[in-house]
């Protein structure tokens, strides 16, 4: 199987081979790698998925996607990423939360955060990938995060041969517990670096390394070069296909629905890759139905997918689920493109950079709002739905899970669709503290991490994922901060 750029326009478009796309990242004309197919999966397929265990239903997903890479191999990698020390009690556990909402629960890897479902395995797809294409060089990640992709990034890529990894944070920008998870970090080939300003400061100074032919020479001399970990990386994505392939399994094998009856799919977004991933598992041929794009107040893609006209020219609210407060969903691009082609995917790019919005034509809009449903959750529909989670279903969420558990609820009041909903649950509690608790009608005023967590244990009555509560017991390790223009001094010091 062969990838191509969303924006390629060629006849004869540059092809390469999934290797090569998961090295690159992005593609030279800055467009997104998509296959040029989509494999099938048919009924006889998903009974013998059925059967399998998470790591080899991983395996079989990405190797219909990954076709250049040893089936054996993705295996091997597949058990280690998924290993039962990493995401103890199993990978992606489907839990009926009433209703007929299921939580498939994305959260219990090292980072707690639904990141580590691709960012576990993607280091091993890319150091494979290396090897593959004969490359010599030293391969230097660089991520800015608002949070949780630094975190996951780190612990997916610590200790990976061939790779070395560098994360950007804003000083100011992160919360309590994700700066903690960060500046603890282990491993020999990582590094941690705040930056002075907010989160669009570090990825624009990332941004701007990423673009600047002098440092990538730099680089090359020093026998390396830049790589991302971020969404736009077809590595990211493959993976994030298996668990919706894998909870559909879960809903048949425990009798909720027969094989061949559809469900729903619904995800909070930010960046529209989770999302996206359900699209291709539902193009795939997996029976589902309606994917509910969940979004917070920064609700860019609630008014796209109801007017067609995509406007990032508005204002930027900071909410408590900070990994969706995206005003450019890059994924989107993937998904215009298998709708409406190339050409039209490189103009609305165009006109996006240009002008911060574009309007898709309405045939386009017309077959996206035949799979796709938006809807939005405001600050106090997400804390009001955390409370009543808790106190109804006896479910404890997440910000992020609560923002998609509150469309969910809305697009069944409004559609009467009442076919099951699988909910991307994408973040501990935990992960969250201070919000839940407060969501919760149990607000803490202090800044100390393990206080904040045993406020949410005792109001709560779960327990502390295990990593979380290490993170408390690790030195800091990480305490530059510098301003954006230093950021280059950092990598090459
Ligand atoms: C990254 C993230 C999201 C958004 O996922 P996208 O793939 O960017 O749509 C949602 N919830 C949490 C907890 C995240 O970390």
């Amino acid at each position: 199987m062969k990838y191509v750029s969303t924006r390629d326009t060629e006849k004869n478009p540059l092809s390469v081979s999934s290797a090569e796309a998961i090295k690159r990242g992005l593609a030279p004309d800055k467009g997104l790698f998509m296959p040029t197919e989509i494999p099938t999966l048919t009924k006889d397929d998903l009974k013998a998925l059925m059967n399998m265990p998470y790591e080899e239903r991983a395996a079989d997903i990405l190797s219909r996607f990954l076709t250049d890479y040893d089936k054996d191999t993705l295996l091997l990698d597949c058990r280690s990423a998924y290993a039962e020390d990493r995401f103890p009690g199993g990978a992606a556990p489907l839990l009926d939360i009433g209703d007929g909402i299921y939580s498939l629960e994305l959260w219990h890897g090292p980072t707690c955060a639904f990141k580590d479902m691709a960012l576990q395995i993607m280091p091993r797809l890319l150091s494979r990938a290396l090897t593959m294409t004969g490359e010599k060089r030293l391969a230097h990640i660089l991520v800015a995060t608002s949070g949780d992709t630094g975190k996951a990034a780190l612990e997916g890529y610590r200790d990976v041969p061939g790779v070395k990894i560098t994360v950007f944070y804003p000083v100011d920008g992160v919360s309590t517990m994700q700066k903690r998870q960060m500046t603890t970090q282990e491993g020999e080939n990582v590094n941690v670096c705040a930056v002075r300003g907010n989160f669009d400061d570090a990825q624009n100074g990332v941004k701007a390394i990423f673009a600047d032919a002098s440092l990538a020479a730099r680089a090359e001399e020093n026998g390396f070069f830049f790589s991302s970990a971020n969404s736009i990386n077809w590595g990211r994505l493959a993976p994030q296909i298996v668990y919706y392939v894998s909870a559909y399994c879960d809903l048949v094998k425990n009798g909720t629905i027969a094989l061949g009856d559809k469900a729903n799919v619904c995800v909070p977004t930010g960046n529209f890759g989770n999302i996206f991933a359900a699209y291709i598992a539902r193009e795939m041929g997996l029976p589902l139905g309606k994917l509910i794009c969940a979004s917070n107040a920064n609700c860019v893609l609630t008014d796209f997918i109801r007017t067609g006209v995509y406007d990032r020219t508005r204002p930027f609210y900071k909410t408590m689920s900070p990994s969706m407060d995206i005003l450019i969903s890059s994924n989107l691009e993937r998904l215009l493109y298998l709708l409406g082609g190339a050409s039209l995917t490189a103009d609305c790019m165009a006109q996006l950079a240009e002008c911060g919005k574009y309007e898709a034509p309405a045939d386009l809009m017309q077959k996206l709002r035949a799979v796709f449903a938006g809807y939005y959750c405001t600050e106090e529909e997400t804390a009001k739905t955390i409370r009543a989670s808790f106190e109804g279903r006896k479910y404890l969420c997440d910000t992020h899970t609560a923002v998609g558990l509150g469309a969910a609820q809305k697009y069944r009041a409004e559609s009467g669709d009442t076919r099951p909903i699988i909910l991307a649950s994408t973040a501990s509690p935990y992960k969250f503290p201070a919000d839940v608790c407060a969501s919760l009608g149990k607000p803490v005023d202090t800044d100390e991490p393990a206080e904040i967590l045993d406020a949410l244990k005792n109001a709560g009555g779960t327990e502390i994922p295990a990593p979380l509560a290490r993170t408390l017991t690790l030195p800091v390790r990480f305490t530059k901060v510098v301003d954006a223009p230093d950021m280059p001094n950092v990598i090459f010091d």
